[in-house]
């Protein structure tokens, strides 16, 4: 495992993060998560186009160019020695005496690579459970913001009672879940909620689409209720450390056994990179 703060590597247990650091005072920043196959970060420049939109979107000067970012993930890769492994990144409004307001302060740049956090062959197969949730976060989800205390709480929901997943539902309508987007399939057509600023632009969730439209399955970018999901024939999540992973149960509804399309998305996605 290794960390980077502000402009060095560092031991992921030094301690180094300011008591005026913005991101731990006001969750003032953004960050990503890069899945890593066999030493490649995987779609490492679409996460980091994100991150520059997220930058721009909380009005965030970026610290690096992103060839610059690209250098220092390429070199933290190479001194972890981790082959699959995840990359955490996230840029904060910099360090300086408490006050709400932007600071005269430098964007701070950290990261930690770790061994990734390996799912179950048997859950992948067998599929996870989710509950439905209130959409309680703000209403700018497409930025992937520090401020993650709905999606910690709704997480802890789920875990506390088994589940794999906890899946928001704003007036009605399905959204996204706490670490993942969601697609119900019905009838052969794959729904997912619209990239509005609902949810977060998952860069799994574009590639599934993508992958869908490439074995001529049809895609349809529609918000749908939670009646719907709980009637639908297949079900699954996506996101870059879950992949494509099928849902077996929402709430008290157990979905069809079989899934030929989440089946078939989630081996197509696999072979992008094994
Ligand atoms: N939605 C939320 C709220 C997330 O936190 C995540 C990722 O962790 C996703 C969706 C999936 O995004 P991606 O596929 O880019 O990992």
């Amino acid at each position: 495992e290794i960390a980077f703060y502000q402009n060095r590597f560092v031991d992921v247990d030094e301690k180094v993060i300011p008591i005026q650091e913005r991101g731990h005072q006001f969750g003032d920043g953004i960050y990503e998560v890069i899945r890593v196959y066999g030493g490649t970060p995987f779609m490492l420049k679409e996460h980091l186009a994100r991150l520059e939109k997220s930058a721009a979107a909380i009005e965030l000067e970026m610290p690096y160019t992103l060839h610059e970012l690209e250098a220092i993930i390429m070199e933290g890769l190479k001194r972890s020695g981790i082959p699959e492994a995840e990359v955490y990144l996230q840029i904060t409004r910099g360090i300086s005496s408490r006050q709400h307001h932007y600071p005269d302060a430098s964007a701070v740049y950290s990261m930690t690579v770790r061994e990734v956090r390996a799912i179950d062959e048997k859950i992948r197969t067998d599929g996870i459970s989710v509950i439905l949730l209130e959409d309680e976060r703000w209403l700018n989800c497409y930025i992937k913001s520090l401020n993650l205390l709905p999606n910690v709480i709704a997480k802890q929901k789920a875990a506390s009672g088994g589940h794999g997943e906890a899946i928001f539902v704003r007036d009605g309508i399905v959204t996204e879940g706490a670490s993942s987007n969601i697609f119900a399939v019905k009838d052969n057509v794959v729904y997912t909620h619209p990239a509005t600023k609902r949810i977060l632009h998952g860069i799994t969730r574009a590639k599934v689409m993508e992958l869908a439209r490439l074995q001529s399955v049809a895609v349809k970018e529609q918000a749908f209720d939670e009646v719907f999901l709980k009637q639908c024939d297949e079900a699954f999540i996506t996101s870059t450390i879950s992949e494509v992973l099928p849902i077996a149960v929402v709430d008290d509804v157990t979905l069809p056994n079989e899934r030929p399309i989440t089946d078939g998305l989630a081996a197509a996605y696999r072979h992008l990179f094994s």
